[in-house]
This record gives C-alpha cells, structure tokens and sequence, in this order.
C-alpha cells in the first residue's frame, strides 16, 4: 500500500489518540498519568489487543512495555514478527486501578470501562483493518466475544471478530508469567500453538514454498524464553 495511505492512517490515528487523552468517561480517566491509546504499524497485518494499561504503560503512555510487554516481544519474535510490524492496543486505554490503603493496584477493567471505550477501539479495527486480531486474555475475549467466554476452554480457536476480521485468543502474558514448573510448560505450549495458527492465517494469502516448507518447530526458540 502506499505511503500516501499510511500517513492518512497515521493522520487518523493520532487525531483518535488525541480524542481519548481528552476522555474522561469513567473515573479512571482522572486517576491515569497518561492514557495509553496503542501504537504500532498503521498498515498491520496482525493487531494485538490486551486488556488495558498497567503501571509502567500508564506512566511511559505506552502498550505492553512492562514485564509483559516484554515476554509479548518475545512471543511475537518467535513468529518472526518484530514488535514495530504489529499494532498493539488494549480494550481499554486507561490504567484500571484499585487503592489497596497504600498505593494504587493494577486491576483488570470493569464491563462499563470496556463499553465507554469500545468506539475507540472499533475506530483502531477500522481504521488499520488488520488482517487478523489476537486478543490477549479474558477480558480482551470477552470484549469481542461476549461475557460467557471462558478462556481455559475456549481460547485457541479461530472467531469472527469485528469486519469479519479473523480473531485468534490467547492467553496473556502476564498469565503465563504468573504459572511456574510444568504448569508454566503447558501454559507455554498452548500459546506456542495459538501463536503458529496465527503465523499460519497471516501467510496463507501470500504463502511462499520456503515458508511452507520450513519446520514449524524450527521457529521455536526455547518458547520464547518466559
Ligand atoms: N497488560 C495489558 O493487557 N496491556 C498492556 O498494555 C500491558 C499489560
């Protein structure tokens, strides 16, 4: 596509991400240091969604730029896809935050949180039309898929997402961060897989034989080293 194109994109983009630092339609928009609309590559084939900005994203403005934005660095190189030809987004672009007595918690965003920030979102979708979407975690699934979805049993499945953008779930990373032994073995695995469909739907379109024919297993790097 041309450049003309991407910077019409980038043009949008920014004048979305403008709007939401302006948004103040639930309390956490007073609470955030900065909002954290997304960032990534405008023409992306693949766009990830999470769930919403933690600590470190809230304080850099950010996505994914914390301990689990580094794992999902990680994760994405290990389908040969450098961070900067993905965009990357959360459900909501606000830190959800919890005061424990202390200090303020990260927590995961209320229903209500997600549907004030859905339009952003759509906007994101439409606006980049990526050939895929992978959601990260129960909260970004259940933003596309409905409060029933259960993760554990349902993720790793390919759905008709938004623009019948095909949509992959998969755990989060902070998830797999959290299991250790061979929990974390198994947690990883399963990513591992959803991962490889993802890699697989993004080279169907335009599938060179070497690709075809490369070793699956050979892109496996320890997986992805969490
Ligand atoms: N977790 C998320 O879901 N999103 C981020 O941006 C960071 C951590």
């Amino acid at each position: 596509m041309s450049i003309a194109e991407r910077t019409a994109r980038e043009r949008q983009l920014d004048a979305c991400a403008a709007v939401v630092e302006g948004c103040r339609k639930c309390a956490i928009g007073g609470t955030r240091k900065h909002s954290v609309y997304g960032e990534g590559d405008p023409m992306a084939a693949l766009m990830v969604v999470g769930e919403g900005p933690g600590e470190t994203e809230d304080q850099l403005g950010r996505p994914f730029v914390g301990r689990a934005g580094e794992l999902l660095d990680r994760m994405l190189l290990a389908i040969d896809l450098p961070r900067e030809d993905v965009y990357i987004c959360n459900t909501v672009k606000c830190r959800p935050t919890l005061f424990d007595g202390a200090r303020l918690r990260n927590r995961a965003p209320e229903p209500d949180e997600m549907a004030n920030c859905r339009a952003y979102l759509d906007e994101q979708i439409a606006i980049i039309r990526p050939r895929v979407i992978l959601a990260l975690g129960a909260p970004a699934a259940k933003s596309f898929l409905g409060p029933k979805f259960a993760i554990t049993r349902q993720r790793g499945q390919w759905y008709v997402g938004p623009h019948d953008i095909p949509l992959m779930v998969s755990f989060h990373p902070a998830y797999v961060l959290r299991q250790t032994g061979g929990e974390l073995n198994a947690v990883k695995r399963l990513v591992w897989d959803d991962l490889r469909a993802v890699r697989t739907r993004l080279d169907e379109p335009t599938a060179v034989p070497e690709a075809a024919a490369a070793e699956p297993e050979a892109l496996q790097p320890d997986l992805f080293g969490a």
